[in-house]
């Protein structure tokens, strides 16, 4: 079995929704095929991925540093590409693959082409044993799938051309409707009067402060996030999301020391090192506060599994793990690692947000279908891009 070819696709993310700091309306999400001579059903097996929302496309990487690496060494060994049993790609080999003569430190953009590149291989993994992407992670991580589904979130409440409270209200009860019972919005993207009339109607709707986390984009300096925590404090909400800058771990410290509630944070944090760094310095308490690292933008799952090691290593539980990006590849990695939950953005972030129709969410509760890999094929608004690069 090898490697016959890898390509990339920048796609465009769909509407103009802004949060606290970023609109959303100039951004790409890299999609990456690898191709084998591998053949299930009769036809080639694909590996299917995407580095995660909200970090852009990393086409000029991966085309630069990154696919010339695995196809040089698909070239040269594809044999030393393969797991002791021949039958299933070596992920860990194939990250050494592209991080050859890769500095350490810098965990930036090349941390989410990597990602998607190497997702790509679970995928494949995955269609190679005819099972579901969650399988072959549990399989491999030695796991607890939960095979009856995860928590899951409705993300949305973002800021809007044509904003309002009334918007907001509607925009949850649609997203009620659909089956969720738990939700998140922005928050600092407008003063702390107007963001807690949001919050106000946001209730309004979840019910319950339980119901409803609230996400600053790393946008607060101390003070305001402190202004914001006094604000809040009487809510009970379910969170307090990435509060200040993500590599300021002595405010989140900070914050947390001040703030009883639960504080979540780790979406841009694209390596171990960095999430040691948080564990060491940044407040977080066992049982309490959330990480939301992400695989598609962290170097990919053997790198996600790393932290979720390290995390247990410090008293930590894997069900304070909440992936951030609402979309089904990290929906079958929240099912295999038997994680604390993952997100949906049902209304945005298309065509790479949100579930199919099969994926049923009902009780709070998402799960995967049988699909075989991620199931990304199963995704309507993906399939003219998934055809386009396929091609
Ligand atoms: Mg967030």
């Amino acid at each position: 079995m090898r490697i016959t070819d890898i390509r990339e696709l920048s796609v465009q993310l769909q509407g103009n929704v802004a949060n606290a700091l970023v609109n959303f309306s100039e951004h790409t999400i890299s999609l990456v095929a690898v191709f084998t001579d591998a053949v299930r059903h009769g036809k080639p097996v694909i590996g299917l991925a995407f580095d995660s929302i909200g970090r852009y496309a990393q086409g000029g990487i991966l085309r630069e540093r990154i696919i010339p690496r695995v196809m040089a060494a698909a070239r040269s060994d594809p044999a030393g590409l393969l797991d002791a049993t021949g039958l299933a790609f070596d992920v860990p080999k194939l990250l050494q693959v592209m991080l050859k003569n890769e500095k350490p430190g810098g965990h930036g953009d090349r941390a989410a082409a990597i990602g998607a590149l190497e997702l790509a291989f679970w995928d494949i993994n995955a269609k190679l044993a005819d099972e579901p992407a969650w399988q072959t992670v549990a399989r491999h991580f030695c796991t607890d799938a939960k095979t009856d589904g995860v928590h899951v979130y409705a993300a949305g409440g973002y800021y809007y051309p044509d904003d309002s409270t009334q918007r907001l209200r509607d925009e949850f009860r649609a997203y009620q409707d659909m089956g969720f019972d738990a939700f998140k919005m922005k928050i600092g993207g407008a003063s702390l009067a107007e963001d807690m009339a949001r919050i106000e109607a946001a209730l309004d709707v979840a019910g319950q402060g339980r119901r409803l986390a609230v996400d600053a984009n790393g946008r607060f300096d101390l003070k305001t996030a402190l202004a914001y925590a006094k604000a809040m404090e009487p809510l009970d909400l379910r969170w307090y999301e990435e509060i200040g800058d993500p590599l300021d771990y002595d405010l989140n410290r900070r914050v947390v020391e001040a703030y009883s509630g639960t504080v979540a944070t780790g979406e841009n944090l694209f390596s171990v090192p960095d999430v040691n760094n948080l564990l060491l310095f940044g407040g977080m308490r066992p049982g309490r506060d959330v990480f939301q690292m992400d695989p598609g933008l962290s170097y990919g799952l053997i790198e996600y599994g790393r932290m979720l090691s390290l995390m247990e290593s410090r008293g930590f539980s894997r069900t304070d793990a909440h992936p951030h990006g609402g979309h089904l590849i990290n929906l079958h990695i929240a099912v295999g690692l038997g994680l604390g939950g993952c997100e949906a953005y049902p209304g945005v972030f298309q065509p790479f947000g949100g579930y199919p129709a099969g994926c049923a969410v009902g009780g709070g509760l998402v799960r995967p279908t049988a699909a075989p890999g991620f199931g990304l094929e199963e995704k309507p608004e993906l399939a003219p891009f998934i055809r386009q690069l396929t091609a």
